[in-house]
C-alpha cells in the first residue's frame, strides 16, 4: 500500500508555522504578565480568554529523541546488542536497546492525557513502506509549561514481514522467532499500535504525523534519516559473474546477484554502510558483469582449492585461485565479488583427482597481505570475495563482513583461539548469543529469523567502519 507524500498539507502547516509562532510568543507573554500580577490565583477573568486564544493557536512540534532523549535528526538501525537472554528473546529489548528512539510532541495546549500520531517509514520516493496507526503518546508534563507528550521506546529493523517486525505488543511474546514465510512483502498491516519495531532501511527516512479532526487534518509532522547521511559509508563493489566452459551462460542469475546483495544492504545498515557500484551508485544489472573464464580453469568442474589446514598464517592459494584472480580490477578502492559454480579439494596440484566440497565462499582479507603476515598471498590478491552456488542466506552479509571487519569470526569466549577470532567479552557482549551473529563461524543461517545469524554488535560496525583504508 503506497501513499504519497502529502506536500500540499505539509506546505501549508510550514506556513501557518510563522503564524503560530508569533501568537505563541504572544500568548507566553501574556501569561507571564499575568503570573508575574496575580501570584495567587493566575486564572483571572482576562487570562481566562487568553487561554482560550492560545488553546486555539497553540505551537506544536514533534521530535524524535535518541536513546539519551535529545532531539535528533536522524536514527541508526537497532543492533539488538542486549536483547538476548542466553537463547532467549529479553521481554523488553527495545528498551535497552542504544539505538531506541522516542517520539516527543511539545504543544503550547492540553491535548488531553494521552495523544496518538502516525508513525511511517517513507521510502526514497516518499511511498510509505511501514506504517503505525495511532501509536500512543502519554503526557509526561504538564502544568503552565509547554505540554510534554512522549511514547514509549521504538526501534527500526531490516526485515519487515513477520521477521523482527511483527510484535504486536510491549513484550514481544507473540513474535514467531522460528517462522519466516519467505516472502520479504512490503506490509503495513502487520503492525499493532503498540508494536515497538518499525521496519526501515538505509536511505529511507522516518515521519512523524499528528493530526487534528481524527486522521483528516495534518497539523504537524517530523521527517528524519535512517543514518546520519554524513556518516553513511559507502562501499564500492565490482561484481564479475563468471561464464561456464562453454562460454554460453553464467552459473548465477544477474537478477539473483542482486536479490543478494540487497540481503547485505539489509544487513550492514546496522553500521551504516551501503554497498554501490564501481561508480558509487545504485546496481542495476548492468553492473554484474559476466566475464569469460582464463583458458586454465574448468570452472564447471569446480575452482580449486588447495586441501590444508585452514592457518591464516600459512594458507595458499591453488594455482587455478591465481589465475582467477588476475580478473580483479586492480583498484584497491574496490571489493572485488566473484561468482562461480563450486569449489572442490585437491591434495596438491598433480592431484587428478578433485573432491567436492561444500564451501559456499571465501574472502581473502587484507590482513593476509603483507607478506609478515602470510607470504603466499599479495596485496594485489586480497580485498576479494568468491561466492559459490553453494551460498546460503547470509552469505554474501558474512563473506563481505570479512573484508570489512579485516577478521575472522565471531566465537564464544570458550572458543577463542582461532586466527583473527574474536568475541563480544572485551566489549561487555560476552553473553550474546553466537548463534544470532553475522560473523559465526560457518554455515551462517539458512533461513532468516530473529534469532538467525543477522545480528552485528557495535563494536563490529567500528571495526567495519574502521579496519581498512577502503574509501567512504
Ligand atoms: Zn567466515
Amino acid at each position: 500500500m503506497n501513499q504519497p507524500l502529502f506536500t500540499s498539507k505539509s506546505l501549508r502547516t510550514m506556513q501557518n508555522r510563522t503564524l503560530f509562532t508569533v501568537l505563541f510568543i504572544f500568548s507566553l507573554f501574556v501569561t507571564t504578565v499575568i503570573q508575574a500580577q496575580s501570584p495567587v490565583n493566575p486564572i483571572s477573568s482576562n487570562s481566562t480568554t487568553e487561554q482560550l486564544n492560545f488553546e486555539a493557536c497553540g505551537e506544536i512540534s514533534i521530535h524524535i529523541l535518541d536513546q539519551s532523549l535529545t532531539s535528533t535528526n536522524s536514527i541508526d538501525i537497532a543492533n539488538w546488542e542486549d536483547a538476548f537472554s542466553l537463547e532467549d528473546i529479553e521481554p523488553n529489548f527495545f528498551d535497552l536497546d542504544n539505538k531506541r528512539f522516542y517520539i516527543q510532541l511539545e504543544s503550547s495546549s492540553n491535548l488531553g492525557s494521552f495523544i496518538n500520531v502516525l508513525l511511517e517509514t517513507l521510502d526514497e520516493n516518499g511511498n510509505v513502506v511501514d506504517q503505525q496507526t495511532d501509536v500512543k503518546l502519554k503526557k509526561i508534563s504538564g502544568g503552565f509549561s509547554t505540554k510534554k507528550y512522549r511514547s514509549t521506546a521504538r526501534i527500526v529493523v531490516v526485515d519487515n514481514d513477520v521477521i523482527d517486525d511483527n510484535f504486536s505488543d510491549y513484550t514481544g511474546s507473540d513474535q514467531d522467532i522460528d517462522v519466516y514465510d519467505g516472502d520479504d512483502d512490503i506490509g503495513t498491516n502487520d503492525d499493532n499500535k503498540n508494536d515497538p519495531t518499525i521496519y526501515g532501511i538505509l536511505g529511507q527516512r522516518i515521519r512523524v504525523t499528528y493530526f487534528s479532526n481524527g486522521r483528516n487534518e495534518p497539523v504537524t509532522s517530523e521527517l528524519i534519516d535512517i543514518c546520519e547521511p554524513s556518516n553513511i559509508k559507502r562501499v564500492r563493489l565490482n561484481l564479475i559473474n563468471m561464464r561456464n566452459n562453454a562460454g554460453t551462460g553464467t552459473y548465477l542469475q544477474a537478477s539473483d546477484i542482486l536479490a543478494e546483495i540487497d540481503k547485505m544492504q539489509k544487513a550492514w545498515g546496522q553500521c551504516c554502510i551501503r554497498f554501490v557500484n564501481k561508480d558509487g551508485n545504485h546496481f542495476t544489472e548492468a553492473d554484474v558483469v559476466s566475464t569469460t573464464q582464463p583458458a586454465a580453469l574448468s570452472l564447471d568442474n569446480g575452482l580449486h582449492m588447495l586441501n590444508q589446514v585452514p592457518n591464516l598464517s600459512t594458507i595458499a592459494l591453488s594455482q587455478q585461485e591465481q589465475t582467477h584472480l588476475q580478473l580483479k580490477d586492480n583498484d584497491p578502492s574496490t571489493v572485488d565479488m566473484f561468482f562461480v559454480n563450486k569449489y572442490v579439494l585437491i591434495d596438491n596440484e598433480s592431484d587428478t583427482t578433485p573432491t567436492d566440497t561444500n564451501v559456499a565462499a571465501t574472502a581473502f582479507i587484507d590482513w593476509l597481505a603483507p607478506s609478515s603476515h602470510n607470504p603466499n598471498i599479495t596485496a594485489a590478491q586480497v580485498r576479494t570475495i568468491i561466492i559459490t552456488t553453494n551460498a546460503r542466506y547470509f552469505t554474501y552479509a558474512h563473506e563481505i563482513g570479512h573484508i570489512l571487519t579485516d577478521r575472522a569470526h565471531f566465537v564464544a569466549p570458550t572458543e577463542l583461539g582461532g586466527d583473527l577470532d574474536y568475541n563480544g567479552s572485551a566489549e561487555g557482549h560476552s553473553d550474546f548469543p553466537v548463534r544470532a551473529n553475522l560473523m559465526r563461524y560457518p554455515p551462517t543461517s539458512a533461513m532468516n529469523g530473529v534469532k538467525e545469524s543477522k545480528r552485528l554488535l557495535p563494536f563490529q560496525c567500528f571495526y567495519a567502519r574502521n579496519e581498512t583504508d577502503l574509501p567512504y
